[in-house]
């Protein structure tokens, strides 16, 4: 009994997926039961079972509605079955990317002033320590093969719109309910201007080149790394490491995320309400499956840390332990939330 055969087994090594054109005729074959040359919602069902399934063998859960709109997105005619011609989108832009994800690590704002400094996050509601992360990163980075490591900065100039003790030099608009003469920390106030800024006021943290603004001493740091520094326009406020709050300008992440064929956006740091959860929604965003490691964060607030949670999941994206990580870099646990998430990626990206 050949290999090809055993379609339980299909995506089990991932050396199936180095002869471009066999590996996809084989697998199509193995999965078209019925050899009538196309696959049903059943048979696509059985491929997907084949294919999402944890580190050791196991098949995922897939919601059936989930599992209809995925097969619409591959049945490009709309006939009730994938045909050969269409599989090859599905296995060129789909399932190469959910057997082979090339992987990016996202590190927020491992930084003095939120662990020990002027924002320490262990004075803040939920009382976590900040330094509990270095480890959890440091061994992640020494055990996991990322594609590529990014490391982002808080980076505010002294006038940053942000800090409390600046609330009287900027114009408030008057919808905010909090006018410059009350405001105090962790407030949130309207600014003024195009566009109207919703901001909530910090103590000053992250000043440009202080010590404050250094990572940990102890996060390791890699070779080659991608370096965001953000927040350093006065007049925004920038908690995600690919966008400022308003969306207007980009730090650039993106694209080079996108040049170097990142498929999976991996975060973690501090804060995971904050800097952490703007990073994991743009990255949703931005299309990249984004996955969060839990463990390796630590935030402001406990309620909004489930919100964020409970936001991220909505949209398709993952949390886990940095445990499972290492083999959800390799391919060899494969999420079904994942995978739907491209695979809506690949019908908004399709001509109608
Ligand atoms: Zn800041």
């Amino acid at each position: 009994m050949s290999r090809v055969a055993d379609a339980d087994c299909f995506f089990g090594g991932r050396e199936e997926l180095l002869s471009p054109d066999d590996s996809m005729n084989a697998c199509f074959t193995a999965f078209d039961k019925d050899r009538d040359n196309r696959l049903s919602v059943v048979e696509f069902g059985g491929l997907c079972r084949a294919l999402f399934r944890n580190d050791a063998g196991k098949p995922y859960l897939l919601e059936a509605r989930k599992l209809a709109e995925m097969f619409s997105v591959f049945d490009k005619n709309e006939d009730g079955y994938i045909d050969r011609e269409e599989f090859k989108m599905c296995w060129s832009k789909w399932i190469k990317t959910v057997v082979r994800p090339v992987s990016a690590f996202v590190i927020v704002d491992v930084q003095n002033d939120f662990i020990s400094g002027s924002l320490a996050v262990c004075n803040c509601s939920a009382q976590h320590k900040g330094e509990e992360v270095v480890p959890v990163i440091n061994e992640a980075l020494d055990t996991i093969k990322f594609d590529v490591v990014a490391y982002s900065m808080d980076w505010h100039p002294n006038n940053h719109l942000s800090f409390v003790t600046n609330v009287a030099k900027y114009p408030m608009h008057p919808s905010s309910k909090v006018k410059a003469a009350d405001a105090k920390l962790y407030d949130k106030v309207v600014y003024d201007g195009d566009p109207v800024k919703e901001q909530i006021l910090w103590p000053p943290h992250c000043i440009q080149d202080s010590w404050g603004a250094e990572l940990h001493p102890d996060l390791k740091i890699v070779d080659n790394a991608l370096w965001i520094k953000k927040g350093y326009d006065p007049e925004i406020d920038s908690y995600s490491a690919f966008f400022d709050n308003a969306k207007i300008s980009d730090t650039g992440l993106s694209r080079q995320l996108r040049q170097r064929g990142v498929t999976d956006v991996f975060v973690c740091g501090i804060a995971t309400d904050v800097c952490v959860g703007a990073t994991a929604i743009h990255s949703l965003e931005e299309g990249f499956r984004t996955i969060i490691m839990d463990d390796a964060c630590r935030g402001v607030s406990a309620e909004d840390i489930e919100t964020l949670k409970q936001d991220i999941m909505r949209n398709s994206g993952v949390i886990v332990a940095t445990s499972q990580v290492k083999s959800m870099v390799q391919g060899r646990d494969r999420r079904p939330e994942l995978g739907y998430k491209l695979a809506l990626m690949l019908r908004d990206a399709r001509p109608c």
